[in-house]
């Protein structure tokens, strides 16, 4: 029996054998590899990845879910953390390892908790997720899509991401008001195309974004000029949805100080 759902903590808790079975095969655990899993829960994913998986690190803040595991699993099997996964420190996990990132994520903190990822992202080999499908629909946009917007293209900077399947409501107890979808991140390699500043750029892709359907130059007018947009190709009058992730590292650029 599972305990009663936290709303709170976005506690939906998975019930579906065959949809666990597919996420399961999909994350494909090979032996030596670190495996964190964010919010076990109960154990829905955690209890079949330890029947493939020697051991498993997990992140979960309800204190009364982590001390079932940890009743449940020897530490040799399962090391729990006990505390918020956005003020996790991933690089502590085996003195800075590689690691592999799974987990039902909770809604509520799924874009913060991608960004909190996103700045381990040297640590990490991939990730396998489930989102909300709104959420990795935005993962996935590219430009002129209705979903493409500043997740897109913070994400898409860093990570090559596929879409792997959906999931019902009907998957989990209790039910999520939305489509779920299975979602993975792979970090691009350290010869991806990067801005001079990082942090320059993604103030350039918040300012743009900030409103999307004003044309750059009305947008970007305290960062860069008509004259300076003309000169990289882009149209003033173009709008952030339709700019691509290296039309953004060229505006950072040719404005990072
Ligand atoms: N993995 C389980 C399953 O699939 O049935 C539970 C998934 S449930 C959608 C999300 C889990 O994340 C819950 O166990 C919840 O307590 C936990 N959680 C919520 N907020 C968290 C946070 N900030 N840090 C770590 N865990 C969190």
């Amino acid at each position: 029996m599972n305990p009663k759902p936290k709303k709170y903590f976005g506690q939906h808790f998975l019930i579906d054998t065959h949809i666990v079975a597919r996420i399961v095969q999909a994350i494909a655990p090979k032996a030596g590899e670190v495996i964190v899993e964010i919010g076990p829960g109960p154990g829905a994913l955690t209890a079949p990845l330890l029947l493939k998986h020697a051991h498993l690190h997990v992140v979960e803040i309800d204190r009364d879910l982590a001390a079932a595991l940890v009743r449940r699993y020897p530490p040799e099997q399962l090391t729990v953390h006990e505390t918020d996964v956005l003020e996790f420190d991933f690089s502590q996990i085996n003195a800075g390892a590689k690691f592999r990132a799974v987990g039902n994520l909770p809604y509520n903190i799924s874009t913060p908790f991608l960004f909190h990822l996103a700045s381990f992202s040297t640590q990490l080999t991939d990730a396998i997720f489930m989102l909300q499908k709104e959420v990795v629909d935005r993962m996935v946009a590219g430009p002129d899509d209705d979903a493409y917007g500043r997740l897109s293209v913070m994400l898409q900077y860093q990570f090559s991401l596929e879409a792997l399947f959906d999931v019902p409501p009907d998957a989990f107890s209790p039910p999520p008001k939305v489509m779920s979808a299975i979602v993975r991140l792979q970090p691009l390699g350290t010869d991806r195309p990067r801005a001079k500043s990082d942090s320059h750029f993604a103030q350039v892709v918040a300012t743009a974004f900030g409103q999307r359907r004003k044309m750059l130059r009305n947008t970007l007018k305290g960062i860069i000029s008509e004259a300076g947009l003309e000169a990289l190709g882009i149209a003033p009058t173009a709008r952030a949805e339709t700019l691509s992730v290296a039309e953004f590292i060229a505006i950072a650029d040719a404005t990072s100080k």
